[in-house]
């Protein structure tokens, strides 16, 4: 809500949120939860940026499905308990990360930020922490053209919180006995990519980040298929 919102824009939002929280009521899917002893059983970790253009639906409808980890910026670091908790206790067999075009936190991260109350200060050190880390790391030039500039720094912060937690020795374990994939995706919200509106690629896989390798991983559907990265190296 802007501050522009009237009473009757809340009335409206209330009764929309009313009606989702009848309609999961209404929808709730007892007889396989029930089956699955009531308990959690999810199948995809997700590490996936905050901003509201990036629903976890992209992936499916998430009930006891994704176990959804979500910050600004989508960092490892900043929700490490939460992530490693969907490898290490939940097993899930997936884990993917997610970034996506206009992400404020990584233009933010680019800008001044010392105005911030702390706890944003925080999150976006560590946004520009993985930034500076992965644009030595790689020897990436990133272009000055904006659109191009920030969509190129969230496939590489994409990288870098692969690298962060394939460093991690229990999952650098699970990828290697093949009991868990990693997957990098991009949400191309705005067209960069140049195929349309809303189209998801796949960036990196368990650390690898060459498209034609990418491209050759025919069992894993659409995330082989549609590899596409603006940076390569
Ligand atoms: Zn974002």
């Amino acid at each position: 809500m802007g501050t522009s919102a009237t009473k009757t824009d809340n009335a409206l939002l209330i009764k929309q949120l009313g009606d989702s929280m009848l309609a999961f009521e209404k929808e709730f899917p007892l007889s396989s939860f029930q089956a699955g002893g009531f308990k959690q059983h999810p199948s995809v970790t997700l590490l996936t940026c905050s901003d509201s253009r990036m629903p976890v639906e992209i992936f499916g409808s998430s009930f006891n499905y994704i176990f959804a980890v979500e910050n600004i910026g989508n960092q490892f670091r900043t929700a490490e308990g939460s992530v490693l908790y969907g490898l290490h206790h939940l097993h899930t067999p997936l884990m993917i990360i997610a970034g996506h075009t206009d992400c404020g936190a990584i233009k933010a991260a680019e800008s001044n930020f010392l105005e911030e109350p702390l706890g944003i200060r925080n999150e976006l050190s560590v946004v520009k922490d993985s930034l500076e880390k992965i644009i030595h790391q790689s020897g990436v030039t990133v272009t000055d053209n904006p659109d191009l500039r920030y969509t190129q720094l969230s496939e590489l912060n994409v990288d870098m919180q692969i690298d962060l937690l394939l460093a991690n020795e229990h999952v650098f374990n699970l990828v290697g006995d093949n009991k868990l994939l990693v997957i990098g995706v991009m949400v191309d919200l705005h067209n960069i990519y140049e195929e349309g509106y809303g189209r998801v690629y796949t960036v990196n896989i368990n650390g690898e980040t060459d498209t034609d390798i990418l491209k050759s991983f025919t069992g894993l559907g659409m995330f082989g298929e549609q590899a596409k990265r603006l940076t390569h190296y």
